[in-house]
C-alpha cells in the first residue's frame, strides 16, 4: 500500500467566539498584530483582537511583565514586526486559548492541502501534517480534499473502506492524522 503525505496550510487568522460588552456582536477578528509595552527590563506583549460589528480592542495577553532577556531575539523581533507564525503559533496554543478565555471559531479557519491525492479505487495510506495544533474535524479535511460530502465519508468509514483510527465524528486535525482506503473505495 502506497503512502501519501499531505500538508496542511492555514491560509488565514481564525476568529474568535466572544460576546462583546459594547455592541453584543458575538465575533472578534484577529488583528494579526501584537501590542508590545516596555517598562524597564520588563515587557508586556498581548494579541489585539477587534469586534467584528463595533472594532472594540479586546487584547489577548501573551506575556506579562517578562524579562526582556527571557525572550530569544528571534521571538522578541517577531513580536515587534507582527509574525504571522508567532500569531499563529499562539492562536493554536490550548494553553494561551485558555488563559484568556478565547474561544476559536473552527468555521473562521481557511485552510489549503498540498500533497498527492490517492487515485479512486487505489488502497493508501495518508498521513496529514500541520505546524499548528488545528481544532477542525479530520473527516471534514478528508471530504473537502477528496471531494466527498461528510456523509460520504461517514459512509466510507462505516463499509470499512476508510479508516481513521478513533471515532470519526470526534477526530481533530490537530498536528496530524492519518487514515487508510481500502482498494475499491470510491466516492
Ligand atoms: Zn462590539
Amino acid at each position: 500500500m502506497q503512502t501519501l503525505r499531505w500538508t496542511l496550510r492555514v491560509l488565514s487568522l481564525p476568529r474568535f467566539t466572544k460576546t462583546c460588552p459594547h455592541c453584543g456582536g458575538q465575533y472578534y477578528e484577529n488583528s494579526g498584530r501584537f501590542r508590545v509595552n516596555a517598562n524597564g527590563k520588563r515587557l508586556d506583549i498581548w494579541l489585539v483582537c477587534r469586534c467584528e460589528h463595533c472594532k472594540s480592542i479586546w487584547n489577548l495577553s501573551v506575556f506579562e511583565r517578562i524579562d526582556r532577556a527571557a525572550l530569544c531575539q528571534a521571538d522578541y523581533m517577531g513580536y515587534l514586526e507582527n509574525s504571522e507564525s508567532l500569531v499563529l503559533r499562539h492562536v493554536f496554543d490550548p494553553a494561551f486559548c485558555a488563559k484568556n478565555r478565547a474561544v476559536l471559531d473552527p468555521g473562521s479557519l481557511d485552510y489549503a492541502v498540498s500533497g498527492v491525492l490517492p487515485r479512486a479505487g487505489d488502497a493508501a495510506r495518508v498521513e496529514a501534517a500541520c505546524a499548528y495544533a488545528l481544532p477542525i474535524p479530520a473527516a471534514g479535511v478528508i471530504g473537502r480534499t477528496l471531494g466527498l460530502s461528510l456523509s460520504g465519508v461517514r459512509r466510507l468509514c462505516e463499509s470499512g473502506l476508510l479508516t481513521l483510527p478513533g471515532d470519526p465524528r470526534k477526530i481533530k486535525v490537530n498536528t496530524g492524522f492519518s487514515f487508510t482506503l481500502q482498494k475499491g473505495w470510491h466516492g
